[in-house]
């Protein structure tokens, strides 16, 4: 695969699955920014919802749409997005993550943080689509490190997207209000501030980012795919940040265009 122009990559902040069938802001700018970027030949998602112990590809053909949620309106379980899966680009990212034993998956498929999120962008489902998932045992540094090794891909015509969430705190999440909490806002502009100054570093290291970064990052899984979409970037990439709003009090919807 070769294309002339080298491709974004993007980090979606995707928030509520309801995303997938409700018109919002959020699916608004997700189906714009696909209308200003060259047509993939694939996409490599590295979403929240995918943890293993140990590095893993999805690997087939046709992967079917994973519901992996619940309370949530009957006609959301019923979206399908029947993309097909990219076994090709599955074997080009375990080649070129040879040092990481990456295995490849044949149950997996697509979960709603890549789905709920292609639908709005890509609604034809007919662009390839595979996943990575996270390894539970790499530290953030380890993330950081191996997401670099994607960066051949952007010249393959390939579009990376991580799916999370920049805060992300379930427990203190309140569903019929959207006035963010005060940690929320001053963490999700402390991200914005350090994006914005192509800070990877600082937010690799999050941890050290004081009481606001704890309580909007309480588990790593919904923050880490910002960190691969950002290692991504080179010295000659823009960033821009789209969608940055706090929702639900503690559920940041804040996005990132790299490239
Ligand atoms: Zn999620």
């Amino acid at each position: 695969m070769t294309t002339e122009q080298r491709m974004p990559a993007l980090f979606i902040g995707h928030g509520s699955p309801m995303n997938a069938i409700e018109e919002t802001p959020f699916t608004a700018a997700w189906r714009d920014v696909a209308l200003t970027i060259p047509r993939p030949e694939a996409i490599l998602s590295v979403s929240a919802h995918w943890e293993t112990d140990g590095s893993m590809v999805t690997a087939m053909k046709s992967p079917r749409t994973i519901h992996d949620f619940y309370g949530f309106p009957e006609e959301l379980f019923h979206v399908e997005y029947p993309a097909p899966g990219a076994p090709e680009l599955a074997n080009r990212v375990m080649e070129l993550l040879k040092d990481n034993e990456v295995k490849a998956d044949e149950s997996w498929g697509l979960d709603h943080g890549t789905w709920s999120v292609l639908r709005r962008m890509y609604p034809e489902a007919d662009i390839p689509v595979m996943q990575l998932s996270l390894d539970r045992q790499k530290s953030p540094r380890e993330h950081v490190a191996l997401a670099k090794q994607l960066l051949p891909l952007r010249d393959e015509g390939v579009l990376i997207i991580g799916s999370g969430n920049i805060v992300h705190n379930l427990p203190l999440m309140h569903w019929h209000d959207d006035s963010p909490y005060p940690w929320a806002s001053e963490f999700d502009a402390v991200a914005t501030g350090l994006i914005r100054g192509g800070d990877l570093d600082r937010l690799t290291d999050y941890a050290a980012l004081g009481e606001a970064a704890r309580l909007s990052i309480p588990t790593s899984e919904h923050y880490l795919p910002l960190l691969y979409s950002l290692a991504l970037r080179t010295t000659a990439d823009p960033v821009s940040v789209f969608a940055d709003q706090v929702v639900l009090g503690s559920i940041s919807m804040q996005s990132v265009r790299i490239g």
